[in-house]
């Protein structure tokens, strides 16, 4: 790819202020999907550039940087673009050197005070790191606007305990759960609550994207001194998003190293992951066993109870009131994760607000059909063969085994009649999950299914009780 080539035929977004307002809305959107922390450190730094063939240009000032992005927000960036742009038809990522870009400086960790000084101009004065602080943590990630349930008490308590005693009893404390469901919330609770009891107490808050991303930008401008310095006078360190360093080598010796200088000081350490230590793949078995020593909480996934809870909460914080039977159905409705009930209820409110029309069960469905649809279909392949192995009493290796024997076989096509019914994969991707099967293998089981059921009610009746079961 050529560096910095100004390509003929080009838009300058500066001559095209529509495509700038666009870009706007999909960075916002971008941001509200990744967080801040990951926003701040991929995203904000992109510049658009323009359009040329259709092809939106954004630039990043290394290729380091844009290969991150190219490989890990290319599908959603290209998405919102095509969503807000129908003319978009691609994008492309360029790479133009730093003085025409933005100064990656931006990605300055959460620090309230400065832990070393005159270390990076960015943090040698309060005020940048205040900024720096308070533009890290989301001001409404605190323990007064989180909604506490059976399925995150314990995570709940762990936090604020952590939260209030300076002592570092528990140490690290380990938040794990899945996507959506409190883990970033918790983690800037507990900031913004040791800021408020003792402003003295140098708290970092950090995703261990950014972890990596400074190591290695650190590695690469050989002043991994000054990185390791940063964190040397830390009083509480929280790597948020821990997974991310899994079989990233040398990022996790680093992170041990640091890890354990802090732990052997007695300073607080907070680590958040989607798994528990021990589940944790990609990970060196010392850092993985040295993770479980201190305090492990989960947070389970929602309840209906709980969705509940939160949604009042939310509607109480936005000032609007919406019936009861309409939170009653949300709550029954979107059970995937915390973020989407919430993205759910802002939608609705928002519609209800521009369009002036009370908002009824009969709106929330015609509003939210994408996100209602989804919620009905999260149902995966892997449930699928699960429940089907359990009903037909086969093991689940017979799912993607050779085996012809009928024994396995039909509930073998079973499953994957299910799994064209009740997900939205491809035929080829269904195959792969059996063993790596042709798609017209699947194609066959279909039709055969499909036959089937409508001469032996016996099969019927099975796929009818399966398919319930997988809330189909
Ligand atoms: P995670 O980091 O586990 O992926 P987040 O902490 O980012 O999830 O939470 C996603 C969204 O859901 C945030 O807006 C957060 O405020 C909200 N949320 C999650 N759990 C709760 C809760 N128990 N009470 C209130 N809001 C919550
Ligand atoms: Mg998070």
């Amino acid at each position: 790819m050529a560096e910095h080539a100004v390509p003929e035929g080009r838009i300058a977004a500066q001559a095209e202020p529509i495509l700038s307002q666009q870009w706007q809305r999909v960075r916002g959107r971008l941001r509200q999907e990744v967080g801040e922390a990951a926003f701040h450190s991929w995203l904000h730094p992109i510049v658009l550039e323009g359009v040329r063939d259709g092809a939106v240009q954004m630039a990043l000032p290394t290729r380091f940087m844009r290969d991150w992005v190219n490989r890990h927000y290319a599908d959603r960036l290209r998405c919102l673009w095509t969503g807000e742009n129908p003319t978009v038809r691609g994008i492309d990522i360029v790479v133009v050197p730093a003085r025409s870009v933005r100064p990656v400086e931006a990605v300055a960790p959460a620090i309230v005070r400065p832990p070393v000084e005159d270390t990076e101009p960015t943090l040698s004065s309060e005020a940048a790191a205040e900024a720096a602080f308070a533009g890290q943590l989301d001001p409404r990630f605190t323990f007064q606007d989180f909604v506490v349930g059976k399925p995150n008490e314990l995570a709940f308590a762990a936090a604020r305990r952590v939260a209030e005693h300076p002592t570092a009893e528990y140490n690290p404390l380990f938040l794990y759960g899945g996507v959506g469901l409190g883990k970033t919330h918790l983690m800037h609770a507990i900031a913004w609550e040791i800021r408020r009891r003792d402003p003295s107490r140098r708290v970092v808050y950090m995703s261990a994207e950014k972890f990596m991303y400074q190591f290695v930008r650190a590695l690469r401008f050989k002043n991994t001194i000054e990185f390791k310095n940063q964190f040397r006078s830390v009083d509480v360190l929280m790597i948020d998003d821990v997974q991310f360093i899994s079989g990233k080598d040398s990022t996790q010796e680093e992170f041990f190293h640091t890890f354990n200088a802090l732990v052997d000081q007695r300073r607080q350490v907070i680590i958040s992951a989607d798994k528990s230590p021990s589940d944790l793949e990609g990970l060196e078995e010392r850092l993985r066993s040295r993770l479980g020593w201190g305090l492990v909480a989960d947070l389970h996934p929602t309840t209906y109870e709980l969705r509940l809870g939160i949604l009042q909460s939310k509607m109480e914080q936005q000032g609007v009131t919406i019936p009861q039977k309409v939170l009653e159905f949300l709550a029954h409705k979107i059970q995937s994760n915390v973020r989407e009930l919430e993205g759910a209820l802002t939608r609705l409110t928002a519609h209800a607000k521009l369009v002036g029309r009370a908002i009824t069960v009969e709106v929330a469905l015609d509003v939210l059909q994408d996100v209602l649809r989804a919620n009905d279909r999260r149902v995966t392949i892997e449930e699928i063969q699960k429940k089907v192995c359990e009903h037909y009493g086969i093991r689940h290796s017979d799912m993607s085994s050779a085996r012809r024997a009928r024994a396995v076989a039909r509930p073998r096509q079973v499953a994957m009649y299910l799994a064209k019914q009740l997900t939205t994969r491809s035929l080829p991707e269904i195959g792969r999950k059996f063993g790596g099967r042709d798609h017209t293998t699947v194609m066959h089981a279909v039709r055969k299914i499909e036959e089937l059921t409508a001469i032996e009610t016996a099969l019927a009746e099975d796929v009818e009780l399966l398919r319930r079961m997988l809330g189909g």
